[in-house]
């Protein structure tokens, strides 16, 4: 596991955006950081599951939560402009943003992907990034130490046969952020991506139904990374994978 003592109250006054954040990693995150002291904005595709985990954070007696309801297969460039400058007229700032949703498509056989199946994939996992990441970076400047997160796999640095659109879209996402980070290189801005291992959640269940889900980390067991790369402990980290486990 990534080792990195959390500190309690370290994120106080920091505003974070966590995308997926009703479910799996993005839940367990956005609840993490609330308890550190961060007001979250949780944005995710299933209203029910943003609005539990709104309630699990006003129950605990946290920072109010915003909600933001948004289909990363659907939305457009303008309705990621106009969450960002809504955040920036709402908080201030943003501090810094997860971005933690993404869908796994199939897994089959590479001449059998389905051209659908993989333009969804690309739609979630990488065109939504640059357009939100997009959005965000101008709100994101507006401080002074800024964390921008993606989300990567081990099928994003080393390709996996029959993980067609997943690894290829998480290639992607890895050059993203090395692209924005290296732009902004000598800026308030960081940038990082996160490859989680295996999880125990939905999206792994999904993926590996058959095995021993006991065996697999929790997803609060890789939380000292998701804390780290938003805390003001990464200042100095940037353009880096690093592995949650
Ligand atoms: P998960 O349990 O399936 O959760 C994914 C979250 O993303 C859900 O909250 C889901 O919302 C949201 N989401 C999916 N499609 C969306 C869309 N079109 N628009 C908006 N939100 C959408 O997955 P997870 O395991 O926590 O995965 C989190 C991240 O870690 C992903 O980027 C994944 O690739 C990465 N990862 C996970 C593992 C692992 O072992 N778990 C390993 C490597 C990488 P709904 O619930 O509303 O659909």
């Amino acid at each position: 596991m990534f080792e990195y003592s959390i500190k309690e109250n370290c994120l106080t006054n920091k505003t974070i955006l966590v995308t997926g954040a009703g479910a799996g990693i993005g839940k367990e995150a956005a609840i993490t950081y609330a308890k550190l002291g961060a007001t979250v904005i949780l944005l995710g595709k299933t209203v029910k599951k943003l609005e539990a985990v709104y309630d699990e954070i006003i129950a605990l007696g946290l920072a109010e939560p915003a909600i933001v309801p948004l289909d990363l297969k659907g939305a457009t460039k303008q309705n990621y402009i106009d969450m960002s400058s809504t955040i920036a007229s709402q908080f201030g700032k943003l501090d810094g943003a997860l971005l933690n949703a993404s869908t796994l498509g199939e897994l089959t056989p590479f001449t059998q992907i389905h051209e659908q199946v993989f333009s969804d994939v690309m739609q979630v996992n990488v065109n939504a990034q640059y357009l939100l990441a997009q959005a965000l970076i101008p709100t994101l400047l507006l401080t002074e130490k800024a964390s921008l997160v993606f989300t990567s796999s081990s099928v994003g640095s080393q390709g996996r046969a029959y993980w067609g659109p997943y690894s290829i879209s998480k290639f992607a996402t890895e050059g993203l952020m090395q692209v924005i980070a290296d732009e902004y290189e000598n800026s308030s801005l960081r940038t990082n991506a996160i490859n989680p291992g295996a999880t125990n959640t939905n999206m792994r269940a999904s993926a590996f139904p058959a095995e021993d889900k006991e065996k697999l980390a929790t997803t609060a067991d890789i939380m000292p990374l998701y804390v780290y790369l938003m805390s003001d402990d990464s200042l100095a980290v940037n353009g880096q994978t690093i592995k949650a486990q």
